[in-house]
């Protein structure tokens, strides 16, 4: 099984509190607040939504995503650079290049965050 997770996040909330959650919540996640003692909406600090396909310059490999963070779509093409050693994109819904994942870039990465785990 993977693990993936996201850094925790300094989050601001609507009813103009700050919080810290881990993982961090969407943009637009109700959450609760313990300084209100009522729930409310993560305003900035969240992670973003993003619609993006994941596709292979080299292979059939092609999936998309409606609900992924721009982190996990990361992730997820480089988990399938480094399987097959082949060159992903990662294409948002604009049809703008959110990011590439070349083999040769990721000779470190995972050494720096033994978090990110791997099948
Ligand atoms: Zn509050
Ligand atoms: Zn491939």
């Amino acid at each position: 099984m993977s693990v993936i997770r996201e850094r925790p996040s300094n989050t601001q909330l609507d009813c103009g509190h700050g919080a810290i959650f881990d993982p961090a919540p969407f943009i637009g996640d109700i959450v609760y607040c313990h300084q209100c003692r009522d729930y409310s909406m993560v305003a900035s600090g969240g992670m973003r939504r993003i619609f993006v396909t994941i596709s292979c310059e080299q292979c059939a490999y092609e999936r998309n995503y409606k609900n992924i963070t721009e982190t996990v779509a990361r992730v997820r093409a480089d988990i399938h650079t480094i399987k097959f050693r082949h060159t992903v994109s990662v294409v948002g819904k604009s049809g703008s290049l959110v990011y590439r994942s070349v083999p040769r870039s990721l000779s470190n990465r995972y050494q720096k965050y033994p978090e990110i785990g791997i099948d």
